[in-house]
């Protein structure tokens, strides 16, 4: 798991929606939806939190995976 500082806290979100959305990387859709730590609206209108990457391009990229690649 690759996750830098800033997000730290988002390693302890709930996995609600699995297998939900398409990583930017490898476009694969494999990356879990996760609660909304902050339930607060969005412009989008749901309560799901998406990683921009999947677990095995945050991996091989040693990027964490909620900051945008
Ligand atoms: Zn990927
Ligand atoms: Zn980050």
């Amino acid at each position: 798991m690759v996750t830098c500082d800033k997000h730290t806290s988002m390693d302890d979100e709930t996995v609600l929606s699995p297998m939900r959305y398409k990583c930017q990387i490898c476009k694969k859709k494999n990356i879990d939806g996760y609660s909304n730590p902050d339930h607060a609206p969005n412009p989008f209108g749901y309560l799901y939190l998406a990683p921009m990457i999947c677990e095995k391009c945050a991996e091989s990229r040693k990027q964490c995976k909620w900051c945008i690649a």
